[in-house]
């Protein structure tokens, strides 16, 4: 996968590289994608939901430019394999999952691989985490029309947060960077993300 997928496409950072060697994606994917879970493509979770593309993490994590000492905020846990990837990366993860079953599921397969720096909470994401808040890092992994509002109030200075932006059915990494003078954008590669639901999110029915 790494030789393969990710170092062709132009992925360089030797941390997310490594990392992505060490988690075993398998165990995220589950037992009905266990031929394919090293695929080049993103797989079915249950629920509706996904396991994003191996392409689409590695860029993400390298966007967001770990050293090993930040506190990252994931919204969308799914799988829990992203989660698992940036727990490798930084010093601490706090994911958020709107469905039970799913954050449920992740925190099982965080625990019987012994990650203790992943904290998994069921909710509506876009709501923040007030308690654990500031993050340097915010990752969104579903589909927003609009960068939500309450999750640049909980990044510090300088941080950085990549979301998907874009119509329910296609659209673009978008690469925050807040500074004094405003937050600074900057977009990446098209993707296609299931959808982010919540008060600053799609409506469930939409
Ligand atoms: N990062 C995941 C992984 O590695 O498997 C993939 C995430 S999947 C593409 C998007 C996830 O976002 C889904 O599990 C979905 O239920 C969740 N989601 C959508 N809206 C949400 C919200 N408002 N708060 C938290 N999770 C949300």
């Amino acid at each position: 996968m790494v030789a393969t997928q990710l170092i062709p496409r132009g992925i360089k950072d030797t941390r997310v590289l490594d990392a992505m060697r060490r988690v075993p994606r398998h165990l995220f994917a589950g037992g009905s994608n266990l031929h394919s879970a090293y695929d080049d493509m993103a797989l079915p979770i249950g629920e509706g939901q996904t396991i994003s593309q191996p392409y689409m993490v590695a860029i993400m994590s390298a966007l967001l430019k770990l050293k090993g000492t930040e506190k990252v905020l994931e919204i969308g846990t799914g799988s829990g394999y992203q989660g698992a990837v940036l727990a490798e990366l930084a010093k601490e993860v706090y994911s958020i999952e709107r469905i039970s079953a799913l954050a449920d599921r992740a925190a099982d397969t965080f625990r019987s691989l012994s990650y203790a720096n992943i904290h998994v909470k069921t909710a509506d994401g876009t709501l923040r985490w007030p308690e654990e808040a500031p993050f340097y890092r915010i990752i969104i992994t579903a589909a927003s029309p609009k960068i939500p509002a309450p999750l640049t109030s909980q990044l510090v200075m300088n941080g950085i947060l990549v979301i998907p932006i874009g119509s329910r059915f296609s659209q673009q990494l978008l690469k925050i960077t807040k500074t004094e003078r405003g937050l600074i954008e900057e977009y990446h590669t098209p993707c296609v993300f299931v959808p982010l639901i919540g008060e600053y999110g799609w409506q469930a029915d939409a």
